[in-house]
């Protein structure tokens, strides 16, 4: 390690087959590189004229994209999904992540009527606890309640919480199971009229039926209430989006990062190798033997890397390189639980697609 990079001149570099890039103007084209200071070539290049002089067509072409783009689905739990995005600029990744966090609906806890709250909690604090329960309630099955509409059957489920603590009891913690979902709507009456205008109980539409709405957790601590305390309430959940209150975001977190590529610029054997595989601290490398006792180091987990760059501080920089693939992505994205992980992104992927559609017709 330490010895000097080797310049070559320009005259001494060899032909590049015609309709392609020199490879380090490709690197620069196609990968983020980390510097042990700052990382490098982190914009894109989206002029399609940018490599005009040396007869390559840098355009976004539709059909290349429909052949080159792809998505492959890592992990996939009951909460959350991994997986990978190929073929797609870092915008559109981003759109798909802002989406996802503010622009799929869900239902939440936006109205609570407090009938009696004689708990140590203030009124709005525990209806901003009722409003950060994740529900377990399918919004595609409900229609967003607007300013003008009544609370009904199709845009509203109601939840009531009816708790006491007796005199001589001990103090109770109210957990998220002992509110219980009203079918038929509000209990409560405004003068003579109910809150809620359901034509009908949600429990005699079919798709309640089979899949009623629930909480997502039943052991959420609501509140404790203490002897002769009592908290009496309704609260009621509509369907909204996360760009107007972060209880909608169906979404715990959806992040993406870029996939890591690790190339070792040299061959590192011996103590070299086992320095540089005992330096990193999610183990992307390991030293291989070759024979007649001499060991080399390899590259055997690079998604693992976390971009950390203790491989390449000091001389090592000369020896490893960290880059980063433009165009192709490591989604993660964790469901708060109203939807499946891989049903929360197919549904980002139709909010872009009518998006889409609305800025075609207003342009045509
Ligand atoms: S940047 Fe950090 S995590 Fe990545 S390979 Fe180097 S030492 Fe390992």
């Amino acid at each position: 390690m330490g010895e000097k990079k080797k310049r070559i001149s320009a005259l001494d570099m060899p032909d590049v087959p015609a309709g392609q890039l020199p490879e380090h103007m490709e690197i620069q084209r196609t990968r983020v590189v980390a510097k042990s200071d700052a990382p490098i070539h982190t914009e894109g290049v989206q002029y399609c004229g940018a490599y005009m002089s040396m007869g390559v067509d840098n355009s976004l072409q539709l059909d290349t994209f429909c052949s080159d783009f792809r998505v492959e689905v890592k992990r996939l739990t009951e909460d959350e999904i991994e997986f990978d995005m190929v073929g797609i600029d870092a915008s559109l990744a981003n759109a798909f992540r802002r989406i996802l966090i503010a622009e799929v609906p869900t239902m939440a806890v936006e109205k609570v009527l407090v009938v009696n709250n004689t708990s140590v909690i203030a009124d709005e604090i525990l209806a901003h606890r009722l409003g950060l329960i994740p529900l377990k309630a399918d919004p595609r099955l409900f229609e967003y309640l607007s300013e003008n509409d009544a609370p009904n059957e199709r845009n509203t489920i109601v939840y009531r919480l009816d708790v006491s603590c007796g005199k001589d009891s001990p103090r109770i913690t109210v957990k998220s199971d002992q509110l219980k979902w009203l079918p038929n709507g509000s209990g409560l009456l405004r003068g003579t009229q109910s809150y809620t205008s359901f034509s009908c109980s949600q429990e005699s539409l079919p798709e309640f039926s089979e899949n009623p709405p629930k909480l997502m957790h039943d052991d959420i601590t609501i509140a404790k209430i203490g002897p002769g305390q009592a908290i009496e309430l309704e609260a009621h959940a509509v369907k909204g989006i996360g760009k107007v209150h972060a209880k909608w975001s169906p979404v715990a977190t959806a992040w993406y990062r870029m996939l890591p590529e690790i190339v070792l610029l040299r061959e590192i054997e011996g103590e070299s190798a086992e320095e540089l595989k005992k330096k990193c601290p999610v183990n992307v490398f390991d030293v291989e033997d070759i024979g007649n006792g001499r060991k080399k180091a390899v590259v055997k987990n690079p998604r693992a890397c976390t971009l950390c760059r203790e491989c390449i501080y000091g001389a090592s920089e000369d020896h490893v390189e960290v880059r980063r693939v433009k165009d192709h992505f490591i989604f993660t994205v964790e469901s708060s639980g109203a939807l499946p992980p891989e049903v929360l992104f197919t549904e980002a992927v139709k909010i872009l697609e009518e998006k889409c559609d609305r800025v075609i017709s207003e342009l045509s």
